[in-house]
């Protein structure tokens, strides 16, 4: 029987995480000897849990809220994506011994978006609430689908506007009030408000005819903005499960050289949220 490798997910809090789950389906489904654990870790003692469980022999760390920032500090290397985003979500032990730092986030939205939802991005007009941490991530990733416009309103309108001048104005930054007689394809929820229940004030008829809603955030019942979306009579209503299992088979991808099946997977989750 061959060594089994050790990986984790980091964040706090972490108790809820889908994580573990995710990625023993994915162990399983592929057959790889594994094991995947979350640890709470917050970010005071993250350079310290992480360096141990590198030194212990561990292969692999996921990393969410609130220590992406950090592990794109922590890593001795990044990918473009990683270092678009200034987060890293995947941390990933080399051959020669030094840290490896991804972010997926952003490949598992579009592929949530287009492969399992068949939702076309090339010359739609795309608009993202929110200028955070997974707001930075999916930048990249959805401007390279090529929409026609690409627009990122935030409360904090300094936040939008640095974005802007950060990937050269090939997005536009805002304030919600701006976002009043215009109209989107695709609406994309990257707060955390739904977390908590809220939604920003949006004007009406913001949403074109036939357009979708998603919401990063995802829960057992909907979300926030998954109802807006629906007095929005949106042609497409999702939230952020089927991110959440892309962006995990990636970073399987990544550290395991194997792809695995992700529908299954979604199908499940969708299934045991639904009883
Ligand atoms: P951050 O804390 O980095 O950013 C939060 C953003 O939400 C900021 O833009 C903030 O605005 C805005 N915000 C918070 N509360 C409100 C409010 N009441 N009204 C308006 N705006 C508000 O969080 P992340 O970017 O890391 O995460 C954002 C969301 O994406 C979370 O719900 C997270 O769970 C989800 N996510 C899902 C993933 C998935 O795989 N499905 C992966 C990553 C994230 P301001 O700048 O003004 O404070």
């Amino acid at each position: 029987m061959n060594k089994i490798d050790h990986y984790a997910v980091f964040g706090s809090p972490i108790n809820h995480s889908k994580s573990p789950r995710i990625h023993r389906l994915f162990a399983e489904q592929t057959q790889q000897n594994l094991d995947y654990v979350a640890q709470e870790v917050n970010a005071e003692n993250f350079v310290a849990a992480v360096t141990e469980f590198f030194a212990q022999g561990g292969k692999g760390v996921n990393c969410t809220v609130p220590l992406k920032e950090l592990a794109y500090q922590f890593a001795d290397i990044k990918t473009e994506r990683a270092k678009s985003a200034k987060a890293v979500n995947t941390l990933a032990l080399q051959i020669d011994g030094s840290i490896l730092g991804d972010n997926t986030d952003g490949v598992g939205l579009v592929t949530d978006l287009t492969v399992n939802h068949g939702i076309e991005l090339e010359n739609q007009r795309v608009l993202i609430l929110g200028a955070g941490g997974a707001t930075r991530g999916i930048i990249l990733p959805l401007l390279d689908q090529q929409p026609d416009c690409l627009v990122v309103a935030n409360r904090t309108i300094e936040k939008a506007l640095t974005l802007a001048i950060e990937f050269n104005h090939s997005l536009e930054g805002c304030g919600f009030h701006t976002l009043e007689n215009r109209q989107f394809d695709v609406i994309l929820n990257a707060t955390s408000a739904s977390l908590s229940d809220e939604l920003p004030t949006l004007p009406e008829n913001l949403l074109a005819e036939n357009g979708v809603c998603y919401d990063l955030a995802y829960s057992n019942t909907p979300t926030t903005f998954v109802r807006w979306g629906k007095l929005q009579n949106a042609s497409k209503n999702l939230d952020g499960l089927g991110m959440l299992v892309e962006q995990a088979a990636e970073a399987f991808f990544l550290w395991r050289g194997v792809r695995p099946d992700t529908k299954t997977v979604i199908d499940l989750l969708n299934a045991e949220r639904s009883v």
